[in-house]
């Protein structure tokens, strides 16, 4: 009887809460929210103001009293009130668009393999505190694999890259479980940083982060291109103080982001070092995938094949693969159940830098 009352009342949602976007699922309708993880609060009544893209263009442009912040930094919740007045608002929303009320939500969300025990509970606390009824857990890379339907409940390697805002991490899983792993704080928020750092040094001009990032989508790369391409971006000048434009080429971006290339390259390599030779065997014929916005940049893919030897996929959709992934974990919890995070039992990937 009481399981039949709570299959009426349970709403099944899954979150992904990266450090640059956060997306929500509802079962039965999927992705309902996909924007950027910024929120606006009001610091006078502790209300949040508004949320994802149009908190972004609040950025640099509120009076004092209102905080524009982003609740996690580097994968771990920086901000404890604010992430869980964002989750708050992400039920809220969830809720708001079925037509009978769920009273109890169940909850899932994605964590980085790097993140300590403690991080993990403070997430689940926050979902708690939100309104989540029953929280569960899982690994990013899992949840991302199931998201694009590999295999990984069968014994076999399936090697995968998540490349987001705050973190990267390579991960080999088999039987559902993550069998080797490592957690980079080199990721997308790194590179807008290091082409920040590359204009400052070579044209002596400040930029804003979202210039450097879309600079970075717009003609970054991993390799060396032969055609040049270019781009305005504006800041201050920090000799003259004065406002400036330059023409930033598609070559500058590629040497800033060369070293943090490297590093994640070196990364790979060291997890492929630690892989069991059976599991290798699998993932040489299935290759490797890239999930994350980071799959994006261009040519990374191609540089990761060359480097390994091994061919590179970019998943479908690799910015929403995630939250797919982990909703079809709710939906198949009988069978899946195994691939969730137990907090008292995790044990915990290396970390790499
Ligand atoms: P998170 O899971 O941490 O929220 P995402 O998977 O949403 O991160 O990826 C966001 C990151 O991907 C951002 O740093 C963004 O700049 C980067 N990104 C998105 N598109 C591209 C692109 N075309 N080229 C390079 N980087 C990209
Ligand atoms: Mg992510």
């Amino acid at each position: 009887m009481f399981k039949k009352i709570e299959k009426y009342f349970l709403r099944d949602i899954a979150i992904d809460l990266g450090t640059a976007n956060s997306l929500v699922y509802v079962r039965g309708r999927g992705v309902i929210i996909n924007q950027p993880s910024v929120v606006a609060v009001n610091q006078k009544t502790g209300q949040i103001l508004a949320m994802g893209r149009e908190a972004q263009q609040m950025i640099g442009r509120t009076p004092p009293y209102i905080r524009v912040a982003r609740p996690l930094v580097k994968g771990v919740i920086s901000d404890f009130e604010i992430t869980e007045q964002l989750l708050k608002y992400f039920l809220q929303v969830a809720r708001s668009k079925e037509r009978f009320f769920g009273v109890w939500p169940r909850v899932i969300i994605g964590l980085p393999c790097g993140v300590t025990d403690v991080e993990a509970r403070a997430v689940r606390d926050a979902v708690k505190g939100a309104g989540g009824y029953q929280v569960f857990l899982v690994n990013e890379p899992v949840a991302a694999a199931i998201g694009m339907r590999l295999p990984i409940q069968k014994a076999g390697g399936n090697f995968i890259i998540d490349i987001g805002g705050g973190t990267t991490d390579v991960a080999v899983i088999s039987l559902g479980g993550i069998v080797v792993s490592k957690s980079l704080k080199v990721a997308g928020d790194r590179f807008n940083e290091e082409v920040q750092r590359f204009i400052r040094g070579k044209y002596h001009l400040l930029i804003g982060e979202s210039t450097a990032e879309s600079a970075k989508i717009q003609i970054g790369s991993a390799i060396p291109s032969r055609q040049k391409s270019e781009v305005p971006v504006r800041g201050r000048n920090f000799v003259t103080g004065l406002p400036e434009e330059v023409i930033v080429s598609n070559d500058d971006i590629y040497q800033a982001l060369k070293p943090l290339v490297g590093v994640i390259v070196k990364a790979v390599k060291a997890t492929i070092e630690e892989t069991p030779p059976e599991l290798l065997s699998d993932i040489m014929s299935d290759g490797i995938y890239l999930s994350g916005g980071g799959a994006l940049l261009e040519g990374l893919d191609k540089l990761i094949a060359q480097e390994v030897k091994i061919p590179v996929k970019i998943i479908e959709d690799p910015l929403t693969a995630m939250v797919r992934g982990s909703g079809m974990i709710l939906e198949s919890l009988d069978q899946l159940q195994g691939v969730l995070i137990d907090e008292h039992n995790q044990s915990l990937p290396e970390k790499f830098d």
